[in-house]
C-alpha cells in the first residue's frame, strides 16, 4: 500500500482538534508564516506535539511566502517573491476537493508536513493549495501570496482555507471533535459546518431551525488576536455574494456575521461557545468590544525549545534536566551558577554581534550594552520611540549603548515603511557616536538570534494595541530582560526591577487618548531608567543583572510558554 496512505490511516486514528490558521510558522525554511500570529501557531502545534494531543492543522500553502525583504541604502523596502519548493518539505495527499469561488469549482489540493516531537507525540499540518492544473490562472495565485492582494483576494483565501479545510479533513478521513479557530480569518469554516449539521426541513416547525447554530457552536472555539476595531476583517455583502454565492440564505448569514458587513470576528463570536483573548487585558479590551459575548483570557506562550539558544540549551540541561517537555522546572533556575549563565549569554552575544556586523558592518562590540528591537514595523509599534529625544540620547548614552533593529513592513503599510526609513536616517544621524544596525529580512531564525543574543528586550508599543506580543516571552527564556511599555503579556509578567522594567503608566492608569501626550510621557520615563537605572546596573552591578537574567527565566519563561498555554486551551476550551 502506498506509504502515505498507511500513514493516513495512522493519522485518522482518532478524533482530533482541528486548529486553522491562515498562517503557520513551523520552520524557518517554511516560509508560510508573516509574523507573531504565524509563529503562535507554529509554537501552539509545536506544543500539541510535545504533549501528544490529537490535533490536526491547516493552513495555506503560500507559495510564494509573505515577501523577501531587502532594504536599499536609504532604508526603503523592496518587496520580493519568497520561492520554495513545497515537494521538498511535504507530501502531496491524493484527495482533491472543490470550493465555489465566483459560480467556479475551484479545486483544492493539500501537502502533509508532520510535525514530530521527541516525545513521541505527532501533528499533521494540512497546507492548502489551488495551484493546480485545470483551475484558471487567477483561482490557481490563490494560495500563492499570504497577506497579499486586495479584499476579493482575501476574502477567496479565507474560503479556501475555511470552506476548503473543513472539506479536505472530512475527504482525508478526520472524525473532528473541535474546530479552533485561530483569528478570524478561518471563520468561514462555520458557514460549512451549518451546511454539513443541516436538518431536514420536514423535522423543523419553523424554517429557520434548519440551521443548527448551537450543533455548531458547541464545537468551536475562537481566539482573537485583534484589540482594534479595523483590525476585524469584513465584507460588503455585494462582494460576498459575488464571491461566495449564497450557500446559506443571506438574511441567516446576516443575523450571524453582522447587519451591514461581514464580519468574521462576529461570525466566529455567534459561532463558537468558548472566545478567548491572548492576555488577560486584551481578554477585557475584547470583552468591551464586543458587549453581550462572554470573552475569557489564555495568556500565550512560546515554544520553550525552539526559542531557547544552543548555549542556554546546554546549560538547561545540565541543571535543569527535562526542561524542555516540563518548563515548569524553571523554576529551580537559581540552581545555575552566576557565572555560567554569564557566559552563556555572551556566548549567545557574540553570535548575534559576529552576525550583526557580518550584515551590516555596524563595528559592534562585544561589551556594550546591546539592545534589540525587532517585530513588524507599522506604526503603533513606535519603533522610533527611544529616538524622541535625540540629543538627550547622544549627550546621556554616548559611547553606553549600541542597538539592532529588524522587521519588515506589510507592503501596503506606508507608515511602517517610513518608519523603517526613519530608521536608517537616525543611524546616519547617530554614526560615530551610538552604533545601530538594521538587518533586513526579519525571520524566525534571526528572532532566535536576536532575543538571545541583546542584553535588553525593548518593546513600545501604544496601548492597548498589544494584543499579547510574544518575541519578550522569547527573550526571557534567554535570560534576556524586557523594558516594555505595559500592555499585552508584560501587564502580566512584569516586576519592576525584578524581572525587568515598566515604560510609562500602569495598566490601571488612565490611558493618555492624545497619542503625542503618551508619546512624550513614554519617553521620558524610558530615557530615565535607561540613564538612571539600566546603564548603571549593567556596568557597575552585575551580581544584580545576572540576579535579574534568572528571574526572567524563572518567573517569565516558567509561565510565558506555550505547554502551559495548551493546557489552558486543552482544559478550558477543548473539554467541555
Ligand atoms: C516572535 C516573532 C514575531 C512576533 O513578535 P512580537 O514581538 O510579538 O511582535 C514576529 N516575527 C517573527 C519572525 C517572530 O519570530
Amino acid at each position: 500500500m502506498n506509504p502515505l496512505l498507511v500513514q493516513m490511516q495512522e493519522l485518522t486514528k482518532e478524533p482530533k482538534i482541528a486548529y486553522f490558521s491562515m498562517e503557520i510558522g513551523i520552520a524557518n525554511d517554511i516560509p508560510t508564516y508573516s509574523g507573531g500570529l504565524g509563529v503562535l501557531a507554529g509554537d501552539t502545534i509545536k506544543s500539541a506535539a510535545d504533549l501528544k494531543l490529537p490535533m490536526v492543522a491547516v493552513t495555506l500553502i503560500s507559495r510564494k511566502g509573505y515577501f523577501t525583504q531587502e532594504i536599499d541604502e536609504r532604508g526603503r523596502q523592496i518587496e520580493l517573491p519568497t520561492l520554495w519548493e513545497p515537494a521538498k518539505y511535504m507530501a502531496l495527499a491524493s484527495s482533491k476537493v472543490y470550493v465555489q469561488i465566483e459560480g467556479r469549482d475551484v479545486a483544492i489540493q493539500a501537502w502533509l508536513y508532520i510535525v514530530k516531537s521527541l516525545t513521541g507525540g505527532s501533528i499533521p499540518i494540512f497546507f492548502l493549495d489551488t495551484d493546480i492544473e485545470g483551475n484558471s490562472p487567477e483561482d490557481r495565485e490563490v494560495t500563492a501570496h499570504l497577506y497579499g492582494g486586495d479584499l476579493a483576494y482575501r476574502l477567496k483565501q479565507e474560503i479556501i482555507l475555511g470552506i476548503g479545510g473543513v472539506k479536505m479533513l472530512h475527504e482525508l478521513g478526520f472524525e473532528i471533535k473541535k474546530y479552533h479557530m485561530n483569528e478570524g480569518h478561518a471563520s468561514l469554516l462555520t458557514i460549512e459546518l451549518l451546511l454539513r449539521y443541516k436538518r431536514p426541513i420536514e423535522d423543523v416547525w419553523d424554517e429557520r431551525l434548519v440551521w443548527d447554530v448551537s450543533r455548531v457552536r458547541d464545537i468551536c472555539v475562537f481566539t482573537t488576536h485583534t484589540p482594534v476595531e479595523a483590525g476585524h476583517d469584513k465584507f460588503s455583502y455585494d462582494l460576498v455574494v459575488k464571491i461566495l454565492g449564497e450557500p446559506i440564505p443571506l438574511n441567516v448569514l446576516k443575523e450571524l456575521g453582522g447587519k451591514d458587513n461581514l464580519n468574521l470576528t462576529l461570525l466566529a463570536l455567534n459561532l463558537s461557545e468558548f472566545v478567548n483573548g491572548v492576555a488577560k487585558k486584551h481578554g477585557e479590551v475584547s470583552q468591551s468590544m464586543f458587549p453581550g459575548y462572554e470573552i475569557s483570557a489564555i495568556t500565550n506562550g512560546v515554544h520553550t525549545y525552539t526559542w531557547t539558544c544552543d548555549s542556554l540549551k546546554r546549560l538547561y540541561d545540565k541543571y535543569l534536566p527535562g526542561w524542555a517537555n516540563e518548563p515548569e522546572l524553571f523554576v529551580r533556575v537559581g540552581r545555575v551558577p552566576d557565572d555560567e549563565l554569564w557566559a552563556a549569554h555572551m556566548e549567545a552575544k557574540k553570535i548575534l554581534i559576529d552576525f550583526v556586523n557580518a550584515e551590516t558592518n555596524a563595528g559592534m562590540d562585544y561589551e556594550t550594552l546591546t539592545i534589540g528591537f525587532a517585530r513588524r514595523a507599522t506604526a503603533y509599534k513606535r519603533a522610533d520611540l527611544i529616538f524622541s529625544d535625540i540629543e538627550r540620547l547622544e549627550r546621556n548614552a554616548f559611547g553606553k549603548i549600541q542597538f539592532v533593529y529588524s522587521g519588515k513592513a506589510h507592503p501596503k503599510d506606508d507608515q511602517g515603511k517610513w518608519l523603517i526609513e526613519r530608521i536608517h536616517v537616525i543611524k546616519e544621524r547617530l554614526k560615530g557616536k551610538i552604533k545601530m544596525a538594521y538587518i533586513k529580512n526579519y525571520d524566525m531564525d534571526k528572532a532566535l538570534k536576536l532575543v538571545s543574543g541583546v542584553d535588553v528586550w525593548l518593546n513600545t508599543p501604544l496601548r492597548p494595541r498589544e494584543a499579547s506580543g510574544t518575541s519578550g516571552m522569547k527573550a526571557s527564556h534567554n535570560g534576556v530582560m524586557n523594558f516594555s511599555v505595559l500592555d499585552g503579556w508584560w501587564i502580566e509578567g512584569h516586576i519592576e526591577g525584578f524581572t525587568g522594567w515598566a515604560i510609562g503608566p500602569s495598566p490601571t492608569e488612565k490611558t493618555i487618548t492624545d497619542n503625542a501626550a503618551m508619546d512624550k510621557r513614554d519617553a521620558d520615563d524610558l530615557y530615565t531608567k535607561l540613564e538612571n537605572i539600566i546603564i548603571p546596573m549593567y556596568y557597575n552591578d552585575r551580581h544584580t543583572w545576572v540576579r535579574m537574567m534568572q528571574n526572567a527565566i524563572g518567573k517569565n519563561a516558567y509561565y510565558f510558554n506555550s505547554h502551559r498555554m495548551m493546557r489552558r486551551y486543552v482544559t478550558e476550551a477543548y473539554i467541555r
